[in-house]
């Protein structure tokens, strides 16, 4: 299999070329040539082995059809020690939990951070210990989070050979139980950098890092962010899990729903469904932030600016625009790279919009993909979760709360609908009181986490005060 980028570039690379790299040279974004096709007999197939062997396995079937430079024995192992029990907490990793008649939630927030992240994320932590080993090189991965992006990336890079990670955070501003899960981390290549300002500030930081090229490549500075085309592979099984605990034979079809932010989650449902798992509808639900809402809505793609990026309750999702979103608007557009460029690249860039409204490609999101979208806002959160908590005695977080209040605007008789849950609710605890009344449970492997001591560097947002922490750093 070979990659190609969403903005028409000549260039072919392989799976492992595309891994360690962030952005297309031509700043798109990578895509497989074609999806291969799982056919009826694939999918019985696959179904037998998630039940028989387990996750890991169907993980080895899936990746193997999209990586062709690792050696089968070496990418089997990498599965095996990725998805296990003892990690993800469960035999099936991704259990179901059915609320009510044929309406599911999917459980991807039983790994290590207690976000659906980890499920990609510990996977790349594995592809890039092994790769780097293979090329004898080192990487120092420096991002930017304001919650569950650098705690994923964390836990799933500590204690990995070739690998340091420099996360920046907002100072003060992420859950005290997240920044007590990052800040405790006491393995010595994982650094955190408490940034005295916004999200925006770290951000920045990391940008204008990055763009000091000397410095980048001095440093070898790589990122993990969520247009990893490994993250969004890695994606793609619990989509075929899902299916498979949801149905008892393929003649079946079932619609998920997916609690969205950067488009990366809904875009790998997008990938299992174009390889011909049966799905029937792929609902995108949006916060206040409601960027692809509108879009699935309108036909409008509007970038908002940071005055108008709202500050929400479900803070994973508070977006100013969806960074995989490209992605979909390439298949949309039949991959045409010379319109995606001219979109994403001079429209965007220009107008802060584009607008396909009156193009006839635009019902093809629904009427071909499947696609359809939802938007749900503080009040419903709390609606949500109160609701949820008192008919099924399931307590859910913010984030998988704004999915269930969409899903249930998308339901169709006969179709089971799968929520994805993408965090637990202890994540986000001062919105569970305010819709409880209660303190969310806690899984025991986290009590009194916050009491435990902290290493964590404070600094000005100052671009040179980070390069030399990363410098003093990286002997
Ligand atoms: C990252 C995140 C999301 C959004 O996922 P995208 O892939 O960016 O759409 C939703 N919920 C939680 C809890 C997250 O951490």
């Amino acid at each position: 299999m070979k990659y190609l980028s969403t903005r028409g570039h000549a260039d072919r690379k392989q799976f492992c070329e595309i891994l360690l790299e962030g952005l297309a040279p031509d700043g798109g974004l990578y895509l497989p040539e074609h999806y291969p096709q799982v056919d009826d007999a694939t999918l019985a197939k696959w179904r037998a082995i998630y039940r028989d062997q387990g996750y890991a396995a169907l993980a080895f079937e899936v990746f193997s059809l999209y990586i062709d430079d690792i050696p089968a024995a070496d990418l089997k192992v990498i599965c095996d020690k990725t998805y296990t029990e003892a990690v993800f907490g469960t035999k099936e990793i991704v259990p179901l939990k059915e609320l009510e008649d044929r309406f599911y939630l999917e459980a991807l927030s039983n790994g290590p951070t207690l976000a659906f992240k980890d499920m990609a994320m510990q996977l790349l932590g594995n592809l890039f210990e092994y790769e780097l080993a293979r090329r004898g090189e080192e990487l120092n991965i420096l991002g930017a989070t304001s919650g569950d992006t650098g705690s994923a990336a964390e836990y799933a890079m500590r204690g990995k050979k070739g690998v340091r990670v420099f996360m920046t955070s907002p100072y003060g501003r992420m859950s005290p139980f997240q920044q007590a899960q990052m800040f405790s981390l006491m393995d010595a290549n994982i650094h955190n950098i408490a940034i005295e300002g916004v999200f925006d500030d770290c951000q920045d930081i990391v940008k204008a890092v990055s763009n000091d090229l000397d410095f980048k490549r001095k440093y070898k500075i790589g990122t993990v962010n969520s247009i990893n085309w490994a993250r969004l592979l890695a994606q793609v099984v619990y989509y075929f899990a899902g299916y498979f605990q949801a149905t008892r034979t393929n003649a079946e079809k079932v619609s998920f729903t997916v609690p969205s932010g950067n488009f990366g989650n809904v875009c790998a449902g997008h990938v299992a469904r174009s390889m011909g798992l049966p799905v029937e509808t792929l609902v995108a639900a949006t916060n206040e932030n409601d960027v692809l809402d509108e879009f699935f809505r309108t036909g409008v793609y509007r970038v908002r600016g940071s005055a108008d990026t709202h500050e929400t309750s479900s803070p994973s999702m508070d977006i100013s625009k969806a960074s995989n979103f490209e992605r979909f608007v390439f298949d949309l557009l039949g991959r045409d790279g010379d319109r995606v460029k001219a979109l994403f690249g001079d429209a965007l860039s220009k107008d802060g919009r584009f607008d396909l409204s009156a193009d006839p490609a635009f019902k093809d999101a629904a009427t071909h993909y499947g696609f359809a979208s939802g938007k749900s806002i503080h009040a419903n959160r709390l609606a949500t979760i109160k609701d949820t908590f008192e008919r099924f005695g399931v307590m859910i977080d913010t984030h998988t709360a704004d999915g269930v209040k969409v899903a249930r605007e998308h339901l169709r008789s006969g179709v089971p609908m799968i929520v994805l849950e993408t965090a637990l609710p202890i994540k986000f605890a001062e919105t569970i009181v305010e819709a409880l009344g209660c303190e969310p449970d806690r899984p025991a492997k986290f009590e009194g986490i916050e009491a435990l001591p902290k290493r964590v560097q404070v600094m000005a947002a100052d671009v040179e005060a980070v390069k030399r922490f990363i410098a003093q750093h990286c002997d």
